[in-house]
């Protein structure tokens, strides 16, 4: 299958595409771990990613196509992918289409996790991820690790991102509404979304969404 997830910033999306993922046999592919890989790595992407991502801003969308492109031509996309965090805004979601339409394939479903406001605000809160990779997601109080500030897959430091603070939060959520949500029409227009609560335990989420990408 060949899915987007969409959600404001700290809905879950991260956490649920690692179940959705292995549950599908496809991969994760997350914009944001991209470029903190490339961060951390100290490549000149990731020096031009993170002058944006620190102040909540999107990273420019010739940059982000171009990297989103390179790793959906991997070979592990064969049998579809999910795609965590892209497209972003409108012209992003137009590249997309027209870099699928090219190997004569489509988009399955667009997965819209729906949480209110105020929750997000307290996932975000008490985030921490780890140093080695940040697709190993942990949350103080809702997903704590078994010992404090150390990853339970790989035993890396956990650490709160950069991006994570309350001014910069307001920053991505205004940048959710202004530029992100408009996707949501434009793939309703294709008849792709199902939109579900991604309120409640992380397993009962994984349940809605696979119910819903029946
Ligand atoms: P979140 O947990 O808020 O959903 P992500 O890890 O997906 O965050 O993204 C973190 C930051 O990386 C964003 O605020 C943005 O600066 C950048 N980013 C990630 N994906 C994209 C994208 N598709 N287009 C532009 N910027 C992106
Ligand atoms: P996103 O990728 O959408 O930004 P994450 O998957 O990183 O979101 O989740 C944000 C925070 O909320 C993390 O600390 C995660 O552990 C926590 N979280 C994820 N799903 C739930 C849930 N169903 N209930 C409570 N906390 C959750
Ligand atoms: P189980 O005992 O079923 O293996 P876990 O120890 O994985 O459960 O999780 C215990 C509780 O924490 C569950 O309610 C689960 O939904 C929640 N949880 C697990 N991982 C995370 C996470 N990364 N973020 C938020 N909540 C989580």
């Amino acid at each position: 299958m060949r899915i987007v997830l969409v959600g404001p910033p700290g809905a879950g999306k991260g956490t649920q595409a690692q179940f959705l993922a292995k549950e599908l046999a496809i991969p994760h592919i997350s914009t944001g771990d991209l470029f903190r890989a490339n961060i951390s790595q100290g490549t000149a992407l990731g020096k031009e990613a993170q002058s944006y991502m620190k102040q909540g801003l999107l990273v420019p969308d010739s940059v982000t196509i171009a990297m989103a492109k390179d790793r959906l031509q991997k070979p592990d996309t064969g049998n579809g992918f999910l795609l965590d965090g892209f497209p972003r805004n409108l012209h992003q979601a137009e590249a997309l289409d027209e870099f699928l339409r090219e190997q004569n394939i489509g988009l399955d479903a667009v997965l819209d996790l729906e949480v209110p406001e105020d929750e997000v605000v307290k996932r975000i809160a008490g985030r921490r991820i780890c140093r080695n990779d940040s697709s190993h997601v942990f949350h103080v109080v809702y997903g704590p690790p078994k010992a404090e500030g150390v990853c339970d897959v790989c035993g890396g430091e956990l650490y709160q991102r950069e991006d994570d603070n309350e001014q910069i939060v307001r920053r991505r959520l205004e940048e959710y509404h202004n530029q992100t949500e408009p996707i949501i029409g434009y793939y309703k227009n294709q008849g792709l979304v199902k939109t579900i609560s991604a309120l409640g335990k992380v397993d009962e989420v994984t349940e809605r969404a696979l119910d819903a990408l029946k």
